[in-house]
């Protein structure tokens, strides 16, 4: 018998506009239904053509290339200043999360809006969460203001990303689902976006790494990254995010790999205690455990192994786990004490086996 359901669900307003190869003409299209006219364009130079393409097309009143990864104060504040001096009433955010990440500082404080175009799988253009450094520290918040009013995904612009950035940016994205299985607000309703999900990402992924040129494999990993990214923006950050959260603020760890990395420690701490997500992982991933699935996946695309090998020092583990602790979700399934997460990281730190957690 099952049991009766009780829960509160908010699903985030998006408008999804996804094709291969048609990013442009259909950038152009969202522009004109915001009725703007002077277009900011953030894209760096990895997305030059693109942004070319789309400056060839549109007003366009101010083009930004200064983009730091996990959004700099003073970058964001040098950003809003152009923006409002540019007159800018739409941004055009063609990029990974950090691109994302100065739209949303500057839509944060000026309410100009955003239209992402995603390269990557970190999945930022699906959720109202805001992130700003400063002095080594990360503030995230959430505001309506800095959700995109539109994304435009085309799965062709993924295709210059690096092998190691596809494999550990999807696994950013697979992250997602896993977490908002049991994050403070899960609920059978983002439990349904991030098993799908992690089936697409879990079939995108090993079909691009096995073929680069497998448009349908781009098509099912950019899919999975906005059913991740929905359902994490409406179950909320829990364990694994408030990990890599303090791992890539405070230590300056690169962003996706931490989450790759990460991902198994959480999971084979957690599942013990959550037999629904447990047996919801295993149907996803279609294999005997949820572990032993994310396992196969991580062997099967090559994901990274350890932390030491992305710049974390074991000195460092003491103070992480005490940091940490002060952000665990008071909701999460198993008790959580410092000694667990000095545990987590010291094995993540050394890549060694999930199981032995
Ligand atoms: P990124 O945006 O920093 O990109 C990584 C590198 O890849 C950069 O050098 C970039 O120029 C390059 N790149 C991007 N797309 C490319 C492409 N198609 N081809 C070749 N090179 C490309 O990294 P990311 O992992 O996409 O994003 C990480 C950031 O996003 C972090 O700051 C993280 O906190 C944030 N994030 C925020 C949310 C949210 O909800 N607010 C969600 C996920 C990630």
């Amino acid at each position: 018998m099952t049991a009766s359901l009780t829960f509160t669900h908010a699903t985030l307003p998006a408008r999804v506009v996804f094709e291969t190869g048609r990013a442009v003409p259909h950038v152009v299209s969202e522009v004109g239904r915001l009725g703007a006219q002077r277009v900011m364009v953030i894209a760096t130079a990895s997305q030059a053509e693109l942004a070319g393409a789309v400056a060839a097309a549109l007003p366009v009143a101010l083009s930004w290339t200064e983009v730091a990864p996990h959004v700099p104060v003073e970058t964001a504040e040098r950003a809003r200043r152009a923006a409002t001096d540019a007159e800018a009433d739409v941004i055009v955010a063609i990029g990974g999360g950090s691109t994302t990440g100065l739209a949303k500082a500057v839509a944060l404080t000026t309410g100009i809006p955003i239209i992402a175009v995603p390269t990557t799988y970190a999945g930022s253009e699906a959720t109202d969460v805001w992130g700003l450094t400063e002095n080594g520290r990360k503030t995230t918040g959430t505001d309506p203001r800095v959700l995109p009013r539109a994304i435009v995904y085309d799965p062709d612009l993924t295709t210059t990303l690096p092998r190691d950035l596809t494999v550990a940016s999807g696994l950013n994205a697979l992250a997602h689902c896993v977490d908002s299985l049991w994050a403070p607000r899960a609920d059978p309703i983002n439990a349904a976006f991030a098993t799908e999900g992690i089936r697409a990402l879990g079939a995108g992924l090993r079909a691009v790494t096995a073929s680069p040129a497998d448009g349908s494999g781009r098509s099912e990993a950019l899919l999975g990254t906005y059913l991740a990214a929905a359902a994490f923006a409406s179950a909320g950050s829990g364990l694994h995010h408030k990990i890599c959260h303090a791992l890539g603020g405070t230590y300056g760890l690169p962003h996706a790999e931490t989450h790759a990395i990460v991902l198994p420690y959480v999971t084979a701490f957690t599942v013990p205690a959550a037999p629904a997500a447990e047996r919801r992982l295993a149907e996803a991933f279609g294999s005997g455990s949820g572990l032993s699935g994310l396992q196969e996946l991580r062997r099967d695309v090559g994901a990274p192994v350890a932390l030491r090998d992305h710049g974390f020092r074991a000195e460092d583990i003491p103070e992480a786990a005490r940091i940490i602790l002060t952000a665990v979700p008071a909701s999460h399934p198993r008790p959580v004490a410092e000694e667990d997460l000095r545990a987590i990281l010291t094995a993540a730190w050394a890549g060694s086996p999930a199981e032995d957690i």
